[in-house]
């Protein structure tokens, strides 16, 4: 199957009341991991890909993986997005290596840092919608700012500065009229990176009530939540227990997501429980195959890691089974229904 427009994808999963985790990517292992864990799930799936990660893999590798990815499996629809896009130029330039879906970033300005006016928010947004629809492709855009910075992205905000930066739904709804984004990426007290919450998140941090509110004003927009990994307590502990130096953390329980779903949520960024999966199956092979020195003999346990990890997300968010129904649109289709 070829690349398909995400909104298609996130269309189907509002249809029928599921959601689609967004998996970053830099490397073939990755890929792999998340395309065992779609064709044993039967799940369609967005692979996304940073500046950081476009950089380090290299645009002609990724796209070649992707192009790989598609063809070795024509019965899973696949999205290729790009995470935080910081400019147009990023976006544009993400369309021209054939991305079906793009976000653009304009909560910050184009350090990636600074947090932007709403003027400037909108104007880089609609840019990249024209061009973006013209040819077919999916627009996500910010608003308010999360936490934390990832891939070297992000305004570094602490826990408290971030509560002071939530999406305000009354904004938000201008916002989307603004610009006609397709999905949204909300700030409801969630950031990037292993570190999120010192303990399990309550309603005081983790502010579902604000999904509901921004879902009421705006149901045809898609939201998006980002640093949406659950940090599982097993990850952390293989880690630790094979030389590792991770700190106690909490991310978002997966039955938060679960009920950000009900209420408007169709695309979950998951990046960091990845990380760890691989991180911990790679140190667990050197702590006690210290003789191994094949690459293959600990990436293969770290692609496996990876793949349940994935698979365990597409059951929880409810994509698992629907790869098969979800209706195939070409980009050229897409663009003439905008
Ligand atoms: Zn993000």
């Amino acid at each position: 199957m070829p690349l398909i427009p995400m909104r298609v994808m996130l269309d189907h999963a509002a249809e029928n009341g599921y959601g689609v985790g967004a998996f970053n990517v830099n490397n073939m292992e990755q890929i792999q991991a998340i395309m065992m864990a779609a064709t044993e799930t039967n799940s369609p799936v967005i692979v996304q890909a940073s500046r950081g990660a476009r950089s380090y893999s290299q645009d002609n590798y990724l796209r070649h993986l992707m192009l790989a990815a598609a063809e070795l499996n024509p019965q899973i629809p696949m999205a290729m997005h790009q995470d935080h896009g910081n400019s147009p130029e990023t976006c544009f330039s993400a369309i021209d290596q054939g991305f079906t879906s793009v976000m653009m970033d304009g909560s910050l300005e184009a350090d990636g840092k600074t947090p932007a006016s709403y003027e400037y928010n909108v104007d880089v947004t609609k840019q990249v919608v024209d061009k973006a629809h013209a040819l077919g492709v999916t627009v996500e855009a910010e608003i308010g700012c999360l936490g934390g910075i990832e891939d070297g992205h992000g305004a570094g905000l602490s826990g408290d500065e971030a509560q002071e930066h939530l999406t305000d739904p009354e904004e938000a709804e201008r916002f989307v009229k603004d610009t006609s984004c397709d999905a949204l990426a909300v700030a409801i007290g969630t950031s990037h990176g292993a570190y999120k919450f010192t303990k399990k998140p309550t309603g005081d941090v983790l502010k579902m009530d604000l999904i509901a509110d921004i879902h009421r004003r705006l149901p045809d927009t898609h939201l998006v939540m980002h640093g949406s990994s659950s940090v599982p307590r097993e990850l952390l502990d293989i880690i630790n227990q094979y030389g590792g130096d991770m700190k106690e953390s909490y991310g978002v329980p997966v039955e938060a997501i679960q009920e950000g779903i009900k209420h408007g949520v169709r695309k979950i960024n998951v990046d960091t429980d990845n990380r760890l999966a691989i991180t911990g199956a790679i140190r667990k092979v050197f702590a006690e195959q210290p003789e191994k020195f094949d690459p293959r003999d600990y990436m293969k346990p770290a692609r496996i890691a990876m793949a349940e990890v994935v698979k365990a997300r597409m059951i929880a968010f409810g994509q698992a089974g629907w790869a098969d129904k979800v209706p195939v649109v070409s980009l050229d289709e897409m663009a003439k229904r905008y």
